[in-house]
């Protein structure tokens, strides 16, 4: 399909990236499960090779299918570009290499996936010197205060995983660009069909699109959705990758020479090329697939998310519920503003009367809810943090993480929201009969 910025979301969502197949005229996306493409001769071989011309070399790099969701998921986000890559951490990664140098810092929310937390302060700072400043989300000036000379962006979740925050992203967003930065947002909770943080001001998106995404726990993979609009040549020395000639195209500087998306024609033939977290075929056709229905999925998981948390909010044996969603959320007028029709998506934590012990019991009772560590699946998830994800932790640090002995995380899925809350029903009279 040829892009059109008049196409709505949905149409984009099940259209965009995807054109029948030249060769058999299939409609739906090959997977072009090869490693390495035959040049037409040898002159074309040589242009794609220099980036004179667009064309597929080598699947490390780029790859036909690959290529599809890149273009979808860009769309959907109403970016320039995209880079697909093997999991949300890998995007993290690929994101940051184009832009840190060893030295460097960036500043990040404290509020994040415990995955992305771990990344930044143990694996970034030790292999590679990148050292990430953590601060309070709840005053976009906290970030201010954190820039450094050698601060190269800002990084924050739009709804956070697992707490449910929601950034002010439109602050923050000036904050960036005052300072000469980007602003990243990952915006896996979300999805652009709920937020779409290019139109608030941020420039780089990133996603773990293992979770709403390909929609069904059945596909690992990341990406990172390049806004176009940030303008890297303003302040060429800050960022190298981008603005100078040291990654072995002679004479080609990214930031000049490709203007429309440079952060993702950088991604792939840099960053893919040198560091190799590039996303399989399969997983991307799976992905693909999964996007076709994203709209209807995020209004279902929504709608359920909310049916459940008022049924908990209700429920005698339930200390507290917290979904932004509800009117007496912190983040509720942030939802209002952020989150597309203030739809919450589907992710929330409450806490169990009992204690530790009515917590496992719950978990244990349900008959419908699957006990597993993902997120985003069209089955209805559930996880007691305390004896599973973060069991390593003090109970002090647990606390601190929101994840103490009492609470509970689920991911709502878009089963019959009444199936759903009998199941908690049951169960939650399970666990009251354990603690009594
Ligand atoms: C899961 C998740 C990630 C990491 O993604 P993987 O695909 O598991 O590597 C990053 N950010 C958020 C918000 C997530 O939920």
């Amino acid at each position: 399909m040829k892009q059109n910025k008049a196409l709505k979301f949905e149409t984009l969502a099940v259209h965009a990236g995807e054109r029948p197949d030249p060769a058999s005229g299939a409609s739906s996306p090959p997977i072009v499960q090869s490693t390495s493409f035959v040049f037409r001769d040898t002159d074309q071989a040589a242009n794609v090779f220099t980036l004179k011309e667009k064309g597929f070399i080598y699947s490390r790099l780029t790859n036909p299918t690959v290529s599809a969701l890149e273009e979808k998921l860009a769309a959907l986000e109403g970016g320039m570009g995209a880079t697909c890559t093997a999991s949300g951490l890998a995007a993290n990664m690929l994101m940051a290499s184009t832009m840190m140098v060893a030295g460097d810092d960036f500043v990040a929310s404290r509020k994040l996936y415990g995955g992305s937390m771990g990344q930044f302060r143990d694996s970034f700072s030790r292999a590679f010197g990148w050292k990430c400043n953590f601060v309070d989300p709840t005053q976009p000036d906290n970030f201010k205060k954190a820039i450094t000379e050698k601060t190269k962006f800002i990084f924050v979740e739009s709804l956070s995983n697992p707490e449910g925050f929601i950034t002010d992203i439109e602050p923050i967003a000036r904050i960036a660009e005052g300072a000469g930065i980007p602003l990243v947002v990952d915006n896996t909770s979300a999805t652009p069909y709920l937020c779409r943080p290019l139109e608030y001001g941020a420039s780089i998106i990133t996603h773990s699109t293992t979770k709403y995404l390909s929609g069904f726990g059945n596909a690992m993979g990341g990406s990172v959705v390049d806004g176009g609009s940030f303008n890297w040549m303003k302040r060429k020395d800050r960022y190298p990758a981008l603005c100078g000639d040291t990654h072995g195209y002679r004479g080609i500087v990214f930031a000049r020479d490709f203007a429309d998306a440079p952060f993702a024609v950088h991604n792939h033939a840099v960053g893919l090329r040198d560091l190799g977290m590039q996303q399989q075929p399969m997983n991307a056709y799976l992905t693909i697939l999964g996007l076709e229905t994203l709209h209807l999925r995020m209004e279902a998981h929504s709608r359920n998310a909310l049916k459940v948390a008022e049924f908990l909010e209700g429920h005698k044996h339930v200390a507290w519920v917290s979904y932004a969603g509800l009117k007496d959320h912190p983040c509720y007028k942030m939802g209002q503003k952020y989150m597309r029709g203030g739809m919450c998506s589907s992710l929330f934590s409450f806490g169990v009367r009992g204690g530790f012990d009515a917590a496992v019991r719950l978990v244990e009772s349900v008959k419908i809810f699957k006990h597993l560590a993902n997120l985003g699946d069209a089955k209805s998830l559930i996880i007691h943090p305390a004896s599973t994800t973060h069991s390593q932790l003090t109970d002090d640090q647990k606390i601190a993480a929101g994840c103490g002995p009492d609470v509970i995380r689920i991911s709502v899925g878009i089963e019959n929201p009444e199936d759903l809350i009998a199941d908690l029903e049951q169960a939650l009279g399970a666990a009251r009969a354990q603690a009594a």
